[in-house]
């Protein structure tokens, strides 16, 4: 067996076998994916800081430009062990082409214990254990005797208190059983591996099915679903993935296959379907919009916050992955056919932004007053945390809190619908359906920041940028989100044009 294998290639082959070869021959077709980058930068911060779990320990990464030199690696961890250093980090091995890293390879007894680290609060361990039990494997057969297996991940209950406590922010748990489980596996992968690697020409035979969106949409969903007509049953509104694959199997993809087979029932479904086979004029429930807009009363304001979310909390009383607002932008209007006002707040990159931005959206928005959201649910959430958090706001926190209306009601009850929502009904859905030909109101106009994610990534990196940079990504943080909420005005306005 002559392979060229790394971890990350091994599970991804777990994954699906197809990946590895698409990978190798077909990088082309990858779709980039923001958010797994994202979640790499984050694993890497994890990883940086779990290194000092045990206390002292020797690195042994080894660069050679912004490549890893693999060979000093080994090399060095060779050293390491030779003399016993008690925690190897990045401990690299090599074996017939496959090649691993180990997060923090331990001395234990007589031999060592592979630790990997992981930046999920998830310890399902039947999920990292193909991780794990192929680096057994390798270190088994680099002669290596390895006395134990663990999975060290973020405690999701862990609260920070102003001092970081890595013993408690991270969970160790034994993933022993899990990986031997898993061990008899690793060589029928591997000669799939090789079966697929060796041959450029054929795209190994392996169909769609529940693990291409599982628990992400994979990179090469594009490529691998480049058959299916459009739209197709994968575009079906809150369809589970599983019956989604189902309907395919039974070669029911298409909009006009699904209505032929009467399979459908749910009423959203059933409109999308019948919207997506033919013209129909937008479908509009009157009685249930008006009763909706009946809700609404002046002043009304429009609110949505942005967050930034990190791995390791930085914010005392906040825990893994809390979510922390940072900025928010408010439309409202004081009366009947008054003028459409504006508010808007934005944290100094660097500080815990939560005060002052309870404190400013105190200030901007009155009690007792009418406030619509998109999807309500996040704001109300930040708010209540922002109410534990601060006591001495919470009374106007919480008044604001329980009179938000959500704006998304109309299109989730599926009281609105055209055809171009799709099954989506986010606001970057619902507003390029209503809006088609509104530059003003297109996500895509906007310079440097284009949705949430993006908004999430630029406010820390404004930490570590110059004047000038920061300035212009200021002004585009701020720019997207006062679309956000302009979008949520326009969204408000076309429901009561509907309606008379
Ligand atoms: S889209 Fe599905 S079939 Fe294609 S490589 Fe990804 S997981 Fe495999």
């Amino acid at each position: 067996m002559s392979l060229n294998l790394s971890k990350s290639k091994y599970c991804s082959l777990w994954q699906c076998p197809k990946i590895p070869w698409l990978q190798k021959f077909r990088p082309e077709e990858r779709v980039f994916d923001e958010l797994l980058q994202q979640r790499m930068a984050v694993g890497s911060e994890v990883g940086d800081l779990a290194m000092g779990l045990f206390g002292d320990f020797v690195e042994v990464t080894v660069l050679d430009g912004d490549r890893l030199d693999l060979a000093r690696m080994i090399e060095r961890t060779a050293e390491e062990m030779a003399k016993e250093t008690p925690v190897i980090c990045e401990a690299s091995f090599s074996w017939r082409g496959l090649y691993c890293a180990v997060d923090l390879l331990r001395r234990e007894g007589e031999g060592w214990a592979i630790y990997e680290v992981k930046s999920s609060t998830h310890e399902d361990k039947s999920i990292y254990a193909a991780d794990v039990a192929y680096q057994k494997y390798v270190l088994t057969h680099c002669g290596v005797h390895v006395t134990g297996t663990y999975l060290v991940v973020l405690n999701r209950d862990y609260v920070f208190d102003g001092t970081l406590r890595t013993e408690e922010l991270f969970r160790v748990t034994d993933a022993s059983e899990a990986v031997e489980a898993e061990f008899p596996n690793i060589e029928p992968n591997l000669a799939l591996a090789e079966r697929f690697l060796s041959d450029p020409e054929t795209e190994p035979p392996i169909d769609l099915s529940e693990r291409c969106n599982n628990p992400y949409i994979c990179a090469f969903w594009g490529h691998c679903a480049r058959h299916l007509p459009k739209p197709s049953v994968f575009d079906l509104y809150r369809l589970p993935i599983k019956k989604k694959i189902n309907f395919y199997r039974k070669g029911l993809v298409s909009f006009a296959d699904l209505i032929g087979a009467q399979s459908i029932t749910n009423e959203k479904q059933l409109r999308q379907l019948e919207h997506g086979v033919r013209e129909c004029p937008d479908y509009v429930d009157r009685e249930q919009i008006r009763q909706f807009l009946g809700q609404l009363s002046y002043p009304l304001f429009f609110l949505d916050f942005e967050t930034v979310q990190t791995a390791i909390p930085r914010y005392i009383g906040t825990r893994p992955y809390a979510q922390i607002p940072f900025q928010y932008s408010l439309h409202w209007i004081e009366r009947e056919g008054g003028p459409l006002m504006h508010r808007e707040f934005l944290a100094e990159p660097g500080t815990d932004p939560r005060r002052a931005l309870a404190e400013q959206l105190c200030a901007d928005i009155p009690q007792d007053v009418c406030v619509t959201a998109y999807y309500m649910g996040f704001e109300c959430t930040r708010i209540q945390e922002l109410a534990d958090t601060f006591p001495d706001l919470a009374d106007h926190l919480l008044n604001i809190r329980d009179h938000i209306v959500d704006l998304l009601t109309p299109f989730q009850s599926g009281w609105y619908y055209n055809r171009a929502m799709g099954g989506s009904f986010s606001i970057k859905s619902v507003l390029p359906a209503l809006f088609p030909d509104d530059p003003a109101l297109n996500y895509h106009n906007l310079e440097g920041i284009h949705n949430g994610s993006e908004a999430m990534a630029a406010f820390p990196a404004m930490e570590h940028m110059t004047p000038e940079e920061r300035a212009r990504t200021r002004q585009n943080l701020l720019r997207y989100c006062e679309l956000d909420t302009y979008a949520m005005v326009k969204v408000w306005e076309k429901l009561r044009q509907a309606v008379t």
